[in-house]
């Protein structure tokens, strides 16, 4: 299903490489996180994978298919962003059936995929209110919601909770987490926050100026980081 591979793969914005060659395996299922500190290439790989940007070198392949060859809508591939992005105009429930219905897809198929998503993220009673009538938390849930219904083949979340406050923010961590747990669809998780990426990872990729420093599960970073970056940024002692 949602088997992602980058092979040597760079992006360069003018003369600045921003990311330089980088050989990652995503595996089916899991739940990656990105973490490193601001201005490190986190949304710019992420964007990468999606086929917002191209490639300057190098390969993605999707489930062993070369994505260049596969239209960034047709990558069954669903980004949750920092800033909601709601149409502000529109219901909870048209902002979560947005995107099936630009995919033309039929009205009773749609009302069940709402439903279902509204189910799982807590929405049921909210559907007609529009986002200016809902928490922060509330619209960071409808941009999940969004992301759900296309059941896509992993999700790519930048940064999803940034602008939530620091308890409500514990409590979408666990929400996510369980969001995982229950659909066990890949996931790709940007943060700048180690925390974050400590308690929701499978696996955490530690980034550095666009460069991998370590690949490995929490424990793994903690008890063994590769070097003083690794060390100083999860936080265990080296
Ligand atoms: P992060 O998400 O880790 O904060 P970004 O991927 O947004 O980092 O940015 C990485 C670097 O690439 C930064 O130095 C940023 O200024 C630069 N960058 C990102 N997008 C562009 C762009 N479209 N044009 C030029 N430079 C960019
Ligand atoms: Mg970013």
């Amino acid at each position: 299903m949602g088997n992602i591979k980058l092979v040597n793969v760079t992006k360069r914005f003018g003369d600045t490489e921003v990311i330089p060659p980088i050989d990652l395996e995503i595996r089916n299922g899991e739940f990656l996180v990105f973490v490193g500190p601001s201005g490190c290439g986190k949304s710019t790989l992420l964007r990468l994978i999606a086929g917002l940007e191209d490639v300057t070198s190098g390969k993605i392949e999707i489930n062993g298919r070369d994505a260049t060859e596969i239209p960034p809508a047709k990558r069954g591939l669903a980004m949750v962003f920092q800033s909601y992005a709601l149409y502000p105009h529109m219901s909870v429930r048209r902002n979560i059936a947005f995107p099936l219905k630009m995919a033309g897809m039929d009205k009773t198929e749609i009302d069940k995929r709402v439903g279902m998503a509204a189910q799982v993220l807590n929405l049921t009673e909210y559907l007609h209110r529009r986002p200016k009538e809902l928490s922060g938390g509330q619209r960071q849930r409808v941009a999940i919601g969004r992301a759900i219904v296309r059941e896509p083949a992993a999700f790519l979340f930048d940064e999803p909770l940034s602008n939530l406050d620091a308890a409500l923010r514990v409590n979408m961590r666990l929400e996510i987490s369980d969001l995982h747990h229950n659909l066990k669809t890949t996931m790709i998780y940007v943060t700048h926050d180690q925390v974050e990426a400590i308690t929701m990872a499978d696996r955490i990729v530690v980034l550095n100026k666009g460069r991998i420093e370590q690949v490995g599960s929490p424990l793994e970073l903690y008890r063994t980081p590769s070097n003083k970056f690794v060390a100083g940024f999860i936080g265990s002692p080296k």
